[in-house]
């Protein structure tokens, strides 16, 4: 593999995490395919999930850029808030999170965690978000300014050119899983939902010319828009850290058609999917990213997407927290049938 001069990177994950075969599911699928699972939510356990892997490049810029304060944004329930707020209590940073969502009645799951880790949280509503996170970036980086703090803002996710290294560096860690799993290709098949995953592996794959296809089935927004996003993470990447390596050729592959009623929402299927997995193999995963993406994975190898014979790794990206409020979606199982 190429020498790839990583930045500083502060190790709050604990890497390698396992990759595990889904027996049990490969013989459910009819033994056409084996599947396997890559536990990227077991990165830590209330910091668990992708975001961690992201987070280790963030956390150590902003302490060489001398900066105490960090100041990010998403959903209400959103993992990457949940992880920075608890990583921030764990580094000695103040958080402060901007939430796209009004304040619910009730804490619940991440949200309840943001709190329970001394995050900063401002609610604002999704119109006033959408149409202002610069300026509401600005206006909180500035608050900190005047009180003398430095503050680093954190992207969607934690998806741009810094962010991305983390989703390098575990492209070369699911790349020694496959050697020692004794696989020679695979298809790698991710929850693509601020792109920078989906960034991180397509590009890993590709400098280190990797038998790997990758696959991001986003939770949100359509093709066109991760396309576009995976290729500026890709840009910023390069532009960041010219000296890393020239930015070979790549595919970045998107699989539409899952997004169902919107982001954070999903159909009922999706539900009984989560349902049948756990029940199957004793796998947990979340209604908005996982879940979203497992289920798609499922309806394309039935439709003869992957047919090729490689075996899948669905890299679980975590979010086990965005499960307990959806909680209402589940009363399916009241007097479920053993
Ligand atoms: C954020 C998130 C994703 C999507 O990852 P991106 O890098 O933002 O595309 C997938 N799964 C879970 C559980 C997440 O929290």
């Amino acid at each position: 593999m190429p020498t790839l001069n990583f930045p500083p990177r502060i190790p709050l994950a604990r890497l390698p995490t396992p990759l595990q075969p889904l027996e049990r599911l490969s013989a459910a699928l009819g033994g056409r395919h084996r599947l396997w699972v890559k536990r990227d939510d077991l990165t830590d356990a209330a910091i668990s999930g992708n975001k961690l892997r992201k987070l280790e490049f963030v956390t150590a810029a902003a302490r060489e850029q001398g900066c105490d304060t960090l100041i990010t944004c998403g959903g209400v329930q959103s993992n990457h808030c949940r992880a920075t707020a608890l990583v921030g209590a764990r580094l000695g940073f103040k958080v402060h999170l901007i939430l796209r969502g009004e304040a619910p009645a009730e804490l619940d799951g991440n949200l309840l965690l943001d709190h329970l880790a001394g995050a900063s949280v401002s609610h604002y509503g999704h119109r006033q978000y959408v149409a202002e996170l610069p300026a509401l970036f600005q206006h909180w980086c500035d608050h900190y300014a005047e009180q003398g703090q430095k503050a680093l803002c954190v992207p969607t996710g934690a998806s741009d050119g810094l962010g991305l290294w983390g989703y390098l560096a575990a492209s070369r860690e699911l790349a020694a899983d496959m050697e020692a799993a004794q696989l020679e290709s695979a298809h790698w098949v991710c929850a693509t939902g601020s792109g920078g995953t989906q960034a991180g592996l397509t590009l890993g794959t590709a400098l280190d010319d990797l038998p790997v296809d990758v696959w991001g089935f986003n939770v949100c927004d359509d093709e066109a828009w991760f396309l576009n996003k995976v290729a500026e993470d890709i840009a910023d990447w390069q532009a960041r850290f010219p000296q890393a390596m020239p930015v070979p050729a790549y595919q970045a592959r998107v699989v539409d058609g899952y997004v169902g009623p919107g982001y954070g929402r999903a159909g009922r299927d999706v539900f009984e999917t989560i349902g049948w997995l756990a029940r199957l193999e004793g796998l947990v995963l979340d209604p908005v990213y996982t879940g979203k993406a497992f289920h798609g994975m499922l309806q394309e190898i039935g439709s003869g997407r992957f047919d090729d014979r490689r075996d899948i790794i669905f890299v679980h990206t975590g979010g086990i927290f965005g499960l307990f409020p959806q909680r209402d979606q589940f009363d399916f199982l009241a007097g479920h049938p053993a």
